[in-house]
């Protein structure tokens, strides 16, 4: 990720990865100014990211300091505003997969987490999923995993699935 540095004063300059440049240097990216040097230089990280709340997709150009959210452009309602939030201070995500179905036609059930859990916490979600069987039946909406990686939101599958009949 790029890191990029914001003069304070009026023209707001932005200089693009300026780290490791020493005190009283000019910059090749185009400074008009020292000040930037002197005073200015204050760094934050800028993400472009895709609004996923509405099927318009605004893409948001998203201005933070690590977890503090300093400035988001390019939405055009609120909710774009409250999902940039959300991607810097706590990202989240609905995580979809299978799992081993046993006793069925088909081999594999379709499962999801009730509600979107931490993104760090996915890599954990899917270790616990690659162990999971089931047998059939089961309907869509059952709770296959309570308190998944202690999220407190339970894994739920994603379909019905009959359970397989031999007749002799
Ligand atoms: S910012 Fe608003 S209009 Fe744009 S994608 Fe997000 S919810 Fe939809």
């Amino acid at each position: 990720m790029d890191i990029f540095y914001r003069c304070r004063c009026v023209y707001s300059y932005q200089l693009k990865n300026y780290a490791g440049r020493q005190s009283g240097q000019t910059t090749s990216a185009g400074a008009r100014c020292k000040l930037i040097i002197k005073y200015g230089v204050k760094f934050m990280s800028i993400k472009v990211i895709t609004c996923t709340t509405c099927p318009v997709g605004c893409e948001m150009e998203v201005e933070h300091e690590g977890k503090v959210l300093i400035k988001v452009t390019g939405h055009t309602c609120r909710r774009g505003e409250k999902y940039a939030e959300n991607e810097i201070v706590n990202p989240r995500r609905t995580l979809t997969s299978t799992v081993i179905l046993k006793n069925a036609v088909v081999k594999l059930l379709p499962v999801k987490t009730s509600k979107p859990i931490e993104k760090d916490k996915l890599f954990e979600g899917m270790n616990i999923i690659n162990k999971i069987k089931i047998n059939a039946p089961v309907k869509m909406g059952d709770v296959l995993y309570e308190n998944f990686t202690e999220s407190g939101i339970n894994l739920v599958a994603g379909r019905d699935a009959e359970q397989l009949i031999i007749n002799n």
